[in-house]
Parts: structure tokens; sequence; C-alpha cells
């Protein structure tokens, strides 16, 4: 097995509804075929924005496309001006402005594709990916802001994906570097989604989708340098890892396998950034910077696991919860919408942990915490190993080394807060439910990440 033979056979998985992915050098004239082999292609709309893609070489990229598109239909120019976030009028714009045509093609990346994915509306849609700055490509899921809040949404599997390397290295550096800060999360978040089964929150775990890309961490590390270099080679390594990392969350039919504590940490700057109107940071870069900490958190409390020193879990009543998280937000906006957002999720996480007594089952699997242990072996990664990859490859190791720096009452905010915001199970939800969560144990987290270089 390779990760070239996993991505054909993991794309042929009857869950997954792309039917094709064109990645490497020249990638781009895949465009011609795939759209005459589609039972429909008159109308074409191109969704793009304004940002002006060159590959290697200084071909316009938008241009390139759009003439290949000329001699196959009629193609309508959709362009999303402006800094472009999936929030709801821009994709309400988006998806009028594609009603009439038959066939959607995306030119952009992550947050461009998210939004073609719901406005293709079911019809077919090709994504060409302008750099590998996430894994959202190849999925059937879009993150959108909901009442200000980061929302996975359900919307559709791309048809095709074509990746073309040329493309990827005329990229800006920084775009593709946060790619891998976005795979880099492969090194706590199937850990969290497997303590999130654990302790009854999550019947979907699925160690098949949890591996897929897990089991070549060795080679994300190995590749970190050749991607900081915009080597070719590794650029479309990254890129097929990205496009595994995205079918392996369709699979999984949840953001799980990539997704955990780190993205909770990083959509809630996110969010902040928001509210004041202020520039988010690269996702993948800030993914990235913050799953070292959450790896120096697995760290702390596994070591407590692991010596059956864990605090008993205790779950908060309705009344209390909902002060908490008021208060975690309520700063947000004037009327309270975050706050009650993310309310409406966490009240349901606490419902279930109360239904399924989870409790009881953290104190149970403790009993025989050993062979969790070799279980976590597999998923996590040393905070050591994390920051060599992501400065090999260039990417910022500190919350203030990111191109739109956080402040680090932000950070210390998010990391404080991320477990009241969705209804998912991560370390930190565990952390605070045993007693655990203070500020003693961030602050604590914070200066081991300072002594990697990493961190604030
Ligand atoms: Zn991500």
């Amino acid at each position: 097995m390779s990760l070239e033979s996993d991505l054909e056979r993991y794309r042929l998985n009857p869950t997954v509804g792309i039917e094709r992915i064109d990645i490497g050098t020249g990638a781009l004239s895949a465009v011609r075929k795939i759209i005459q082999g589609l039972s429909v292609h008159g109308r074409i709309a191109l969704l793009v924005d304004a940002v002006e893609y060159r590959a290697a070489g200084g071909a316009l990229v938008k241009s390139q496309v759009e003439e290949l598109l000329g001699e196959l239909g009629v193609v309508t120019r959709v362009q999303l001006d402006g800094d472009v976030h999936a929030d709801e009028h821009t994709v309400a714009t988006a998806t009028e402005a594609c009603r009439s045509a038959d066939v959607v093609v995306t030119v952009g990346s992550g947050t461009l594709c998210d939004i073609g994915k719901v406005a293709a509306a079911g019809r077919p849609h090709v994504v060409v990916q302008t750099a590998a700055s996430v894994n959202g490509f190849a999925d059937d899921q879009s993150v959108l802001l909901i009442n200000g809040v980061k929302r996975t949404t359900h919307s559709g599997w791309p048809t095709a994906l074509v990746v073309d390397t040329g493309v990827l290295e005329g990229a800006p550096p920084l775009l593709n570097r946060s790619g891998l800060g976005d795979m880099i999360s492969m090194f706590t978040a199937p850990a969290d989604w497997y303590l999130a089964s654990l302790v009854g929150l999550d019947r979907g775990w699925n160690v098949e989708a949890a591996r897929m890309t897990r089991r070549y961490g060795g080679r994300l590390r190995q590749i970190a340098r050749g991607v900081g270099s915009s080597d070719p080679d590794a650029l479309a390594t990254l890129a097929e890892f990205l496009t595994l990392s995205g079918i392996s969350m369709g699979i999984a039919g949840q953001t799980s396998p990539s997704s955990g504590m780190e993205h909770t940490v990083s959509h809630l700057l996110d969010m902040a950034n928001n509210s004041r109107h202020t520039a988010n940071a690269h996702h993948g870069a800030q993914v990235g910077v913050a799953t070292v900490v959450v790896a120096i958190l697995w760290k702390r409390i596994r070591q407590k696991l692991a010596d059956g020193r864990l605090e008993p879990v205790l779950l908060p009543s309705a009344l209390d919860a909902e002060v908490t998280v008021r208060s975690a937000f309520d700063w947000m906006d004037p009327d309270g919408a975050t706050a009650t957002e993310c309310w409406t999720d966490y009240s349901q996480k606490l419902e279930h942990l109360r239904a399924v007594d989870a409790p009881e089952l953290v104190a149970a699997a403790m009993t025989h915490w050993s062979s969790h242990e070799t279980a976590l072996d597999d998923l996590l990664e040393s905070p050591e190993n994390i920051v060599t990859a992501l400065r090999d490859a260039g990417a910022p190791t500190r919350f203030s080394e990111l191109e739109n720096p956080s402040e680090p009452d932000d950070v210390v905010w998010a990391l404080t807060n991320c477990h009241l915001m969705r209804n998912r199970f991560t370390i930190a939800d565990l952390a605070y439910l045993s007693g655990n969560w203070t500020p003693e144990l961030v602050a604590g987290a914070l200066s081991e990440a300072a002594e990697l270089g990493a961190g604030l």
C-alpha cells in the first residue's frame, strides 16, 4: 500500500462521490476531458474570487481555465469580490448566480470551494485547486459561518478535483505551508475522536478512517522541508495527503478524522477576529500552531490516565453550564447570537454525556487503560516532532508568527473555552469535566510549548 494507491482505492469507496482526481504536472488540461465526459455541460458557471493566481512560469490560472471552458460551452464568470467568507449572504449570492448553469467550475482555495459545493446544489462540480492550503477540497462538507459561528455543514462532493503541481508551485509558499499545518492535525485529532468514542459521544468511530492519513505520519514529516522550498514532488504529495484526508472525512461522515481540539481553538480565534472585524490567519497555519499545544495537553492528561490519577468526571447542571457558555461568548456580539449558537450545541453534548453515563464510561475505561495506551500510541505524536515538522516547512510554530497574529489573551481565551463551542468531545472536555481544566494547566502547556519555540 502507498499513499498514491490508497487515494484511488478510497476514492472508489461507495460513499465517496468524487468521480475523478487529477494531481500532477499539467493536470489542468484534464479539465477539458472532465467537462466533455459530463452528460450536460452547455452552460458553465465559473466561480472565482478576486485573487490573481499564477502558476510557476507566470501563466494566469483563471484565464487559462476560462479559455479552456470557452471551447466547451457558454461560460458565466461568477466572481465574489473582497475578502470572501462563507457566510449566509455570500453563499446565497453565489448560489443564485450559479442557478442557471449545468455545471459549476470552482477555481480557488478552501473557502471558495466550500461555497462552490453549496452553490453547485447537486449539479456536476469541478474544483480546480489553487493551493495545497487545506484538506477541505475532497469531501462533501463545507465550513460555513452560521450566526457568526463556524459550522461544518453537509454540502456535496465535487465531481472532479484537479490539482496541477505547477499551480501549487506558483501559489504563495505560506498557503502550501498552511496545508502542511492543516495535515499536522492528524497528530492530535484522531486521538480526540478515539476519546469521544470512549465516552460514548461518538458511535461513528471508524479506525480505518482515523488511520487513513495518520499511518503516513512519518512521510508527512519527511516532506515538510520540500513543502517549505516549494519542491514540486513534495507539493504533489502534500496535495495527495490533503485529498486523502478530505476523503477520510467523507467516509467517516464527519470531520473528526482531521478535526479535534486544535480545530476548535482555530475556529474560536477566527470567531474572535470576526467579531472585532480583524483579519484571520490562514486556517492551516493556525491549526498547525494549535496542534503543538494540544499535543502537550494530551501528554499531560494522558500521564494522569496512565497513572490512574485522573479525577472522577462530573457533569455540570444545565443551568451552570449555560452560564459558563454564555459568559465565554456573550462579548462577541450585541444580541448574544454566538453564545446561543454555542449553547445549542453544548447543551446537546451535555445531555448526551448524561444519557450514556459518561462518568461511568471513563471510570470503566481507566480500569484497563493500558489497551487504550496502545491505541493512542498509534494516533498521537510527540510535541517535539510536530514542532520540527512545522519548522522544517518554514511554517509558524507560534501564534505570534502567524501573518495575522493573535493576541496572547485571545489565544488563552480560545484554549480555555474551545470545549464550549460544539457538540464534540476532545481532550479539553475530559480535562474540564475531571476538574483539571485550570488556568494553570493552560499556562503550563503554553510554557512547555515556549520551551520548544512554540505556543504564544
Ligand atoms: Zn482544517
